[in-house]
């Protein structure tokens, strides 16, 4: 019989949680491979939050997924603009993302993405030789593993045996947990929350007539930043999704001003009265627009620390599961993209036990580095975007050419 440790094969992949990190690894790794993924909620849910900015990064790994900007029902984002409370021009730059980068950067909501990865992980994989049809199984909460044999125990009391484990399982992770093998990794709260809401562009065209300049596509879809003088970590970043009908507000409230900020939950219904007291010295437009909204969230910003590795035995952390981070770059999702990417290294047929190893270490060696990185540079806040070291930031975020790129194709 084949020694399992140096004899290829198909690999049995699990991977755990079904967001857009694990959705984005099982449709790379469906083309070689045999792949599960394990969610402990529903499949049919909507995605919390609202819309996000899928950068020149992440975007050009959506194309190389398959996935269009009509898929996604995406806005191509032109430029930053940074106003004032009282309405003047702060700081503004056009962008030419395609020319500059070879892609678009795209607004779009959280929830277009997240079914457009759904779509492609799971579509029947009619005539195509390799491509297998990927099992979903919802209500699977993972309850621990281990990283170096791949076992995995289930919540349910039952359990599996796997080749490959992709720990996608959020910023709550367990298989953070086994990967650092004890060590602690503790979320760390920003001090900063965000409201999130998101208006049809009728109902916005409707209440306010003209729109402001903030608002205003005329030069093409930008993302706003507006900010008081008291540089009290307040603002506002609008931006439009949803080929141009949704308008997406992200609003960040130091948390000393919130009469309750959520330390368990991720997010909770926000308060609008209190909201709007709290940006009682923003424009009217944003104040009406605030009134106007039968849904509000409010998020607390927690990340973490970079940890040493993302890899152990034959387990890859992507995701937030890996880099938890702030949501002043608008990189999250876009470094579980980048993270999903990576796993085209395993795109081959001769994929032993000793490889499995060598080739997660090859990916840790290239996303942990840049994805610290990413996260350390998340932590500051959006009214810092267009100065000369937000410009640079941004540039480093923007600039990936995937994980051959980056290691020299030497694998
Ligand atoms: C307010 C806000 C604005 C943002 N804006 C942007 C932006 O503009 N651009 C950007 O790129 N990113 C943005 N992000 C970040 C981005 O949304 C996240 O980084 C990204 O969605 C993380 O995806 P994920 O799949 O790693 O994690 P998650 O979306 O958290 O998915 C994890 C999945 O694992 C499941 N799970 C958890 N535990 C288990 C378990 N034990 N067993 C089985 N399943 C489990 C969960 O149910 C969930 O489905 C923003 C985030 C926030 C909060």
């Amino acid at each position: 019989m084949a020694d399992p440790a140096t004899a290829p094969r198909r690999l049995k992949v699990a991977i755990i949680g079904a967001g857009i990190a694990g959705l984005a690894a099982a449709v790379v790794l469906r083309k070689s491979h045999d792949v599960t993924i394990y969610e402990k909620g529903f499949m049919q849910r909507k995605e919390q939050g609202a819309a996000i900015g899928v950068a020149p990064n992440g975007a050009k790994i959506l194309h190389r997924l398959g996935i269009t900007k009509d898929d996604v029902r995406g806005v191509a984002n032109t430029g930053v603009r940074v106003f004032s409370t009282e309405g003047h021009l702060l700081n503004a730059a056009n962008m030419a993302y395609e020319k500059v980068f070879g892609t678009e950067y795209l607004f779009a909501h959280r929830q277009d993405v997240w079914e457009a990865l759904y779509r492609a992980a799971t579509k029947k994989a009619f005539g195509e030789e390799r491509l297998r049809d990927v099992e979903v199984l919802e209500r699977r909460g993972v309850k621990a593993i281990d990283p170096l044999t791949g076992s995995i125990q289930f919540i349910d009391g039952t359990s599996a045996n796997t080749d490959l484990i992709i720990g996608a399982d959020g910023i709550r992770s367990v298989t953070r947990e086994a990967v650092l093998d004890g060590k602690t990794s503790v979320p760390v709260s920003s001090g900063l929350s965000l409201y999130r809401f998101t208006l049809p562009m009728d109902t916005v065209k409707s209440l306010l007539g003209d729109l402001p300049p903030p608002l205003s596509q005329v030069e093409g879809a930008k993302l706003s930043v507006v900010v008081p003088k008291d540089r009290s970590n307040r603002s506002i970043v609008v931006y439009p999704c949803q080929n141009n009908g949704v308008l997406n507000f992200g609003i960040t409230v130091p948390n000393t001003l919130l009469n309750s900020v959520g330390t368990e939950s991720w997010s909770a219904d926000g308060d609008i009265a209190e909201m709007k007291e709290i940006f009682k010295d923003f424009p009217l437009w944003a104040l009406t627009l605030m009134s106007s909204t039968e849904s509000l969230q409010l998020f607390s910003c927690y990340d973490m620390d970079p940890i040493p590795t993302y890899t152990r035995g034959r387990t890859l952390l992507i995701g937030d599961a890996a880099h938890p981070m702030r949501p002043f770059q608008g990189q999250g999702a876009n470094m579980a993209l980048e993270d999903a990417e990576a796993l085209t290294l395993f795109d081959r047929d001769d994929i032993s036990d000793e490889k499995i190893e060598e080739l997660l270490r090859v990916i840790d060696g290239v996303r942990n580095p840049r994805a610290s990185q990413v996260q350390l540079h998340s932590r500051i806040p959006a009214r810092n975007v267009l100065d000369d070291d937000g410009r640079k930031r941004m540039m480093f975020n923007w600039t990936y050419g995937g994980i051959q790129h980056a290691i020299g194709r030497k694998i």
